[in-house]
C-alpha cells in the first residue's frame, strides 16, 4: 500500500488550501521523504470555521441514533482498511507494527464506546421548592469544537477528540501533527464515506502556532481540546481564554513508577521494561522514574537489562522488531543529552545510551541507575527510551518524591499490600494510577491528569461530558 496523497478535508472537500505551500512528510525508519502535507492560509481556516458552524447546526439536530449508525459505519470502514492504515502510521510515526495495529484496535474501539454512550447524554428533572413549577436540567452539546493533537498516537490522539465531540453532537476542526498526517486523513475518509455531513468534521494542516491563533481568534469555537506539552497547553489556554473558550487539556507527564521490596521483582521489571519502551517511551504516560526499595535495587535493575537486552530495533514495518526510531532526527540530540547529563552529575549507564543505527532516528533504549535528584531526567519529560532508577529507604519518603514535580498525569506502583496500595490511592498526587501492572486506562476509563499534566478527560462517560454544556429551564403552567 503506497503512502497516500495527503489533503485537508474542509467542507465536506479534500483539498490542497488556497496557500500553496506544504511540508514533507519523513520517514523515520530511514530520513526519506514520503509525503508532502498541505498548509491551510487564513482562507482556508475561515472556511473551515464557517463549516464546522453550520456542520453544527445539522450534527446537534440530528437524533443519537442516527449518529451511533454513522459512527458505527465508520468503526466497520476502519476495520475494512485496518491493514493499510497501520503500515502507514508505522511509516510516518516509526512504532513496530504491532503497536500501530493495538493503537488502531483502540481507536476503533473508543469509537464504538463514544457512539453508544452518545445515546445515553441524559439529563434530570429537580424537584421545586415552588408549588407546579419544574426544574429540568439538561445535556446539549457545547458547540463547534477545536482540537490540536500530537504525533505520538496518530490514530488515538486524533479519535479520543473526535469520537467523543461527534458522540456529543459537536462539530469539530482538527489539527493533527503534521509529522504523522495520513492515518488522521484516513479517519477522516472512513467518517465521510460512511456519512458525516459536510463541515461536522474538518482537517486542516499549517505552521501550527499561525493555525491555533487564527482559529481560537474565532467567535465560533466554543471548545478547545489539545494533546500536547505543557508550555504549548498553557500558551494555548491564554489565547483560548480571550474569547472564555472552554479547554481540556491533555499535558506532559513524568510518571513516577514505586517499586516495594514486597512485591514480585521478575514481574515488576518486566512489566516496566515492557512499558518503558512501548513506542520508543514517546508515551505521556511512560514510566519515568523508577524508584527501587533499597534492598531490592540490584535485582530490579538485572532484571530490568535482561528485557533490554532482547529488545530487537529497527524498521517497525518488520515484524521481528519490538522497538522502532524515535518520530523525527530532532529528538536523537535532546534524548542524549539527557543522558550525558545524568552520568556526568553521577549516573551509572548500564546498557545503551547512544545513537542506535544511522538512517533513521534510532536510539537504543537505555538503561541508567543510581541517577541524582539533580540530573535533569528526574525532573524533566524526556519522552524518548530511557529508564532511570534511583532508591528509597521509606514510604513517606518515595510519596513525597513521587510528589515533588509540578507533573500530575500518571503513576505505578508494585506492592503486594493492600494497605500500601490503598495509601497511595489516596496521597499520590497523579490523574491515573495502576498498581502491580502498567494498565493504566480502558476505553471506558476516564484518562487525564492533574497539576502541570492538565485537566478535563477522555474516555470514560467524562470524555462524552467534556464536549457538553448543561441548560437549565425552569416551567410553571396555571
Ligand atoms: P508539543 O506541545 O510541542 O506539540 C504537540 C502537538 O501540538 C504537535 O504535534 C503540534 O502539531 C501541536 N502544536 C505545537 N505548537 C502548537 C501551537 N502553538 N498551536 C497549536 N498546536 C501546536 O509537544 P511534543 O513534544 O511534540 O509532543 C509530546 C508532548 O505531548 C509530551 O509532553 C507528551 O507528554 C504530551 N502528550 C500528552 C498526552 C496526554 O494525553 N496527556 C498524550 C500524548 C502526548
Amino acid at each position: 500500500m503506497p503512502y497516500p496523497k495527503l489533503k485537508m478535508l474542509i467542507a465536506g472537500e479534500w483539498t490542497d488550501g488556497h496557500s500553496g505551500k506544504n511540508e514533507a512528510v519523513i520517514c523515520p525508519a530511514d530520513g526519506s521523504e514520503i509525503g508532502r502535507v498541505p498548509h491551510a492560509n487564513k482562507q482556508d481556516l475561515n472556511d473551515a470555521l464557517e463549516s464546522s458552524l453550520k456542520g453544527f447546526n445539522t450534527w446537534r439536530l440530528t437524533t443519537p441514533h442516527n449518529r451511533q449508525a454513522i459512527l458505527e459505519k465508520t468503526a466497520r470502514l476502519l476495520e475494512e482498511r485496518f491493514e493499510d492504515i497501520s503500515q502507514n502510521l508505522t511509516r510516518e510515526m516509526g512504532k513496530p507494527i504491532v503497536e500501530s495495529k493495538t493503537e488502531l484496535q483502540v481507536a476503533i474501539d473508543l469509537l464504538r464506546w463514544y457512539s453508544e454512550e452518545g445515546k445515553r447524554i441524559y439529563g434530570r428533572i429537580i424537584p421545586s421548592r415552588f408549588p407546579g413549577m419544574q426544574h429540568e436540567a439538561r445535556k446539549v452539546p457545547v458547540g463547534p469544537t477545536l482540537a490540536f493533537v500530537a504525533w505520538n498516537f496518530p490514530a488515538t490522539n486524533v479519535m479520543r477528540k473526535v469520537a467523543g465531540a461527534l458522540a456529543a453532537g459537536c462539530s469539530i476542526t482538527i489539527k493533527p501533527s503534521e509529522e504523522t498526517p495520513a492515518t488522521a486523513i484516513a479517519i477522516g475518509k472512513a467518517f465521510m464515506d460512511a456519512g458525516l455531513p459536510a463541515g461536522v468534521l474538518n482537517i486542516v494542516f499549517g505552521v501550527p502556532s499561525e493555525v491555533s491563533e487564527h482559529l481560537l481568534n474565532s467567535p465560533i469555537p466554543r471548545k478547545l481540546s489539545f494533546t500536547g506539552s505543557v508550555p504549548v497547553g498553557v500558551h494555548l489556554q491564554q489565547l483560548a481564554a480571550k474569547n472564555l473558550i472552554r479547554c481540556t487539556m491533555e499535558l506532559g507527564g513524568h510518571s513516577p513508577v514505586l517499586i516495594f521490596k514486597d512485591a514480585d521483582i521478575q514481574k515488576a521489571a518486566q512489566f516496566c521494561a515492557a512499558g518503558k519502551f512501548r513506542n520508543a517511551g514517546q508515551v505521556c504516560i511512560s514510566p519515568t522514574r523508577f524508584f527501587v526499595e533499597e534492598s531490592v535495587h540490584e535485582e530490579f535493575v538485572n532484571a530490568f537489562k535482561k528485557h533490554v537486552d532482547s529488545i530487537n530495533i529497527g524498521d517497525g514495518l518488520d515484524p521481528s522488531v519490538n522497538m522502532g526510531p524515535l518520530v523525527a532526527e530532532r529528538r536523537i540530540n535532546i534524548i542524549d543529552d539527557f543522558v550525558t547529563d545524568a552520568v556526568s552529575k553521577g549516573a551509572e549507564l548500564i546498557v545503551g545510551g547512544k545513537r542506535a543505527q544511522s538512517p533513521g532516528s534510532f536510539y537504543q533504549p537505555t538503561l541508567i541507575r543510581n541517577v541524582p535528584e539533580t540530573a535533569r531526567i528526574m525532573t524533566e519529560e524526556p519522552f524518548g527510551p530511557i529508564a532511570p532508577t534511583s532508591t528509597f529507604k521509606t514510604l513517606d519518603e518515595v510519596i513525597d518524591r513521587s510528589n515533588s514535580l509540578p507533573f500530575g498525569l500518571a503513576a505505578y506502583a508494585f506492592t503486594q499490600s493492600p494497605k500500601t496500595a490503598r495509601l497511595l490511592k489516596t496521597e499520590i498526587e497523579s490523574g491515573m494510577l495502576a498498581i502491580n501492572s502498567l494498565h493504566i486506562h480502558s476505553v471506558e476509563t476516564p484518562f487525564g491528569g492533574l497539576k502541570h499534566s492538565g485537566y478535563g478527560y477522555e474516555g470514560g462517560i467524562e470524555g462524552v461530558e467534556a464536549f457538553l454544556a448543561t441548560k437549565y429551564s425552569s416551567e410553571i403552567f396555571e
